[in-house]
């Protein structure tokens, strides 16, 4: 059996991972350039940052389990002290995690799907360019709740409200680099990694085996959706000079770019959970359907994998 896996996040790589553990063949298809979703890793010049979740953490469960391989694998440490309870990195960037969770998968990157089509011999998905995939036994959505609302629409009118239900608060987050950044970090106190218009401030180089005087500043909720629609631009040299003054430099450190996180943070989580539809043969998964932590993705994208799995188990003579 094959299936076909929408978006390339650590709930789609779950899921495929969980399939791929149980004998059944993953297709993963991202719109992205490479796997990893908002466990984000940006190379620019030499350097690389997480310009999305900075850090995961683990209550328990199998994402615990699947961290404690991680960081005996090579592909995760902790950061700081206190275990995987509190702060664990992917190596060598967050994605490395999505990475670890994708061994055994097939990964389609540069494919943002744009429609779903069930047909006598399966599953196909079209490609924004007019590509087309075709022939899965059932397709899983992992994709942000209102990009995942979209292609729900046509085929599944259940799963297609829940979508409608989550809601999320978006992010502008800026990368910094420049002599001075580690210096200038190194005297910043815990509590002043936040402050007007500012979310957090994550020194990157503080991280395992990251690039030095490098600086990611994540911008607050409201200030985001202020300045949603303004060009990167623009954001990237107010938000600098934001970060400047929150710092007490004189002036902005010189190498910067920002991103848009529209879909960032989850806000409220969909009333519907992580879902299969036997009949349908089409799974949701992604942090809409469980929580806003990367850890609640995680478990979303097993859960509906061990709905799919029973389904076929159900099916053997
Ligand atoms: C700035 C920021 C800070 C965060 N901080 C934390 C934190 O401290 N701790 C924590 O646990 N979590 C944090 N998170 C949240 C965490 O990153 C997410 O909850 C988690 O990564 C979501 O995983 P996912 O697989 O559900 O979705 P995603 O990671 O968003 O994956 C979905 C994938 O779908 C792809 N896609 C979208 N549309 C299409 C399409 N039409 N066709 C093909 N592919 C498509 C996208 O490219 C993406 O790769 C943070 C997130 C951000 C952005």
């Amino acid at each position: 059996m094959t299936i076909a896996i929408i978006g390339a996040g650590i709930a789609g790589a779950a899921a495929a991972r969980h399939l791929v553990q149980h004998g059944l063949d993953a297709v993963l298809f991202d719109k992205g350039r490479g796997a990893g979703g908002r466990l984000a890793t940006r190379r620019s010049e030499g350097r690389a940052f997480d310009h999305g979740a900075p850090f995961v953490t683990a209550s328990g469960g199998t994402f615990a389990r699947f961290l404690h391989e991680c960081i005996q694998n090579g592909t995760a440490t902790t950061w700081g002290d206190r275990g995987v309870e509190a702060r664990t990195v992917g190596l060598p960037g967050m994605s490395g995690l999505v990475h670890a969770a994708l061994v055994g998968s097939e990964v389609r990157t540069g494919f943002e799907v744009a429609a779903l089509e069930r047909r006598a011999d399966g599953w196909t998905l079209t490609s924004t360019a007019g590509t087309r995939a075709e022939g899965f036994d059932a397709v899983v959505l992992t994709l942000p709740a209102p990009q995942a609302g979209r292609l729900l629409a046509p085929v599944h009118e259940t799963f297609a409200t829940a979508a409608a239900d989550a809601r999320y608060t978006p992010c502008w987050t800026l990368m910094l680099a420049g002599e001075g950044i580690d210096a200038a970090m190194a005297s910043v106190a815990e509590d002043a990694l936040a402050g007007e218009g500012i979310a957090a401030l994550v020194h990157n180089a503080a991280k395992p085996g990251r690039t030095a005087d490098t600086l990611v500043a994540h911008a607050a909720p409201t200030w985001s959706s202020a300045r949603l629609e303004d060009t990167a631009e623009a954001v990237g040299a107010d938000l600098g000079a934001l970060v400047a003054r929150h710092l007490g430099l004189t002036a902005p450190f010189a190498a910067s770019s920002a991103h848009r996180w529209r879909f960032a943070r989850l806000a409220r989580v969909a009333a519907r959970g992580p879902d299969y539809d036997p009949d349908a043969a089409l799974g949701i998964a992604g942090d809409w359907c469980l929580g806003p932590d990367a850890e609640d993705a995680f478990h979303s994208g097993i859960a509906t994998a061990q709905a799919l799995l029973l389904t076929v188990v159900r099916a053997r003579p």
